[in-house]
């Protein structure tokens, strides 16, 4: 075994062989993009054929590479939905784009780092860079800090994690509409059950503020301590948004935390439509957004913005005698004191380059384009008095349901479109009713896609009143 030290990189191939096979991917993911269109949304395999193509035991000998290739793309790959095929409205798809693909394999190629400023300080500028760029286009204050990270789910507990050591232990309000990562996390992240305080959700959907005082007030007569409330920036039901306003002068009244969850919603503060629906969002105490939403990133990438200065590195600060040589003096950052991870990868640097290549603007009319989606289909439902809408568009998300289905029907709709490959919708259940749902965030979805699946839905495109 010894004397293999002395050969050269048992990992290694060859420049030509590597550009061989690079090439071959980027061709492969550029039919991808190209083909979109007519590929099925989604296509699941079952268990049987899917092991019988990828399994088997620990391969002992290396193979052709091309074919290993193959079979990931062809197999694995082809089995999926497709977050970014125009005719998926299921749950919140990742329409990703090519800018931010361009990014990720970047950054993967230098197997780029941002845990510690003297091990990574150019990804962990991007990272401060872009962080501050969503900072200013949120509206929220300077000196605002942020980190990201492998979504909406992490970036919430992050958030709750570093609020409770910032301020102490107490009461968590929540609207029954809340994401279920942050109903799951709590009680991960030692809640009791007397400090979650979930608030039945208004008729429109958001968090009632006279409910919210009420359940305050309650709570400190109990002698609990009212500390967290989190509030939603596009519930992803419905696509609500929670009074911000009054549930931040509220927070400010009473000295709570405020936790925005804006995982698929807040990106829209980057158009006039969006920002208009989002007011208040600025003064947030934490706000969570996922660029692998609606800022158009490849998974994963969700990113949380604290604009009070000092708080994730008073939570997340570690000095272990080992990381003495790479921790920073000055205003340099250590990402790995901004979250529990230590070892992270670059995150940033997809998202930085989509700004780059695109710009605000065309991301803006890109984000426009979603909410302009939606009230297209609203427009065409409402018009045909057999089916009617159960919330109005909002964000880029409509529910509506056909009058006298019951859950079994509106399932039977969305598994025959499934089937066919054609489209990716879901049912869903508003204020306990069945409902049909499409969120409509990708930029390459048309006017027409939105239609030809309402149609196939069984949504009359001409007008037909009640
Ligand atoms: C998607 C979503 C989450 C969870 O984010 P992940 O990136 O899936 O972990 C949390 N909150 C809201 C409102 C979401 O839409």
């Amino acid at each position: 075994m010894i004397d293999s030290i002395d050969a050269a990189d048992p990992l290694g191939l060859d420049a030509a062989e590597m550009r061989r096979l690079g090439y071959w991917v980027v061709d492969r993911v550029i039919a991808h993009f190209e083909g979109l269109a007519n590929e099925p949304a989604i296509q699941t395999g079952t268990p049987a054929e899917l092991r019988a193509a990828l399994g088997g035991p620990p391969p002992e000998k290396g193979s052709d590479p091309l074919r290993a290739l193959e079979t990931l793309t062809d197999v694995a790959l082809a089995n999926m939905q497709h977050g970014d095929h125009p005719r998926n409205f299921a749950r919140v798809p990742g329409p990703s784009s090519f800018a931010g693909v361009l990014g990720e394999w970047l950054g993967t190629g230098f197997n780029a780092i941002a845990a510690s400023w003297a091990g990574g300080s150019g990804p962990a500028t991007v990272e401060l860079v872009t962080l501050d760029w969503l900072r200013s286009l949120l509206g929220l204050p300077e000196g605002t800090e942020g980190v990201m990270t492998s979504g909406g789910s992490l970036a919430n507990l992050t958030a709750l994690v570093a609020a409770r050591a910032a301020g102490g232990a107490g009461v968590c309000y929540l609207s029954g509409e809340t994401h279920a990562s942050i109903v799951r996390g709590l009680p991960a992240l030692g809640f009791a059950a007397d400090q979650v305080r979930v608030i039945p959700a208004d008729g429109d959907m958001r968090l009632p503020v006279a409910a919210l005082t009420a359940a305050i007030g309650e709570d400190k007569t109990a002698g609990r301590r009212p500390a967290f409330v989190v509030a939603n920036a596009g519930t992803t039901n419905t696509g609500a948004v929670d009074p911000l306003p009054e549930i931040a002068d509220l927070c400010r009244a009473e000295g709570l935390w405020l936790h925005v969850d804006g995982a698929y919603g807040a990106s829209a503060a980057l158009c006039d439509a969006g920002r208009r629906v989002l007011r208040g969002i600025e003064r947030a105490d934490s706000l969570v957004l996922d660029p692998h939403k609606w800022l158009f990133q490849p998974y994963d990438l969700g990113c949380l913005l604290v604009s009070r200065p000092g708080v994730l590195k008073r939570a997340f600060h570690m000095s272990p005698d080992y990381l003495a040589d790479v921790t920073a003096v000055n205003e340099e950052v250590d990402f790995r004191d901004r979250s529990l991870e230590l070892t992270r990868r670059g995150r940033a640097l997809k998202l930085w380059l989509s700004f780059r290549i695109y710009g605000v603007e065309r991301l803006s009319a890109a984000i426009a384009h979603g909410i302009a989606l939606a009230e297209h289909a609203e427009r065409v439902i409402a018009r045909d008095g057999a089916w009617e809408v159960v919330t109005p568009a909002q964000l880029g998300i409509i529910t509506f349901a056909e009058r006298g289905a019951d859950h079994e029907a509106h399932l039977a709709k969305t598994a025959a479109l499934a089937e066919a490959g054609y489209a990716v919708v879901t049912t869903t259940r508003v204020r306990g009713r069945s409902a049909l749902r499409f969120c409509t965030i990708n930029p390459r979805t048309s006017a027409h896609d939105v239609s030809s699946v309402l149609e196939r839905l069984g949504v009359a495109l001409e007008e037909n009143g009640p």
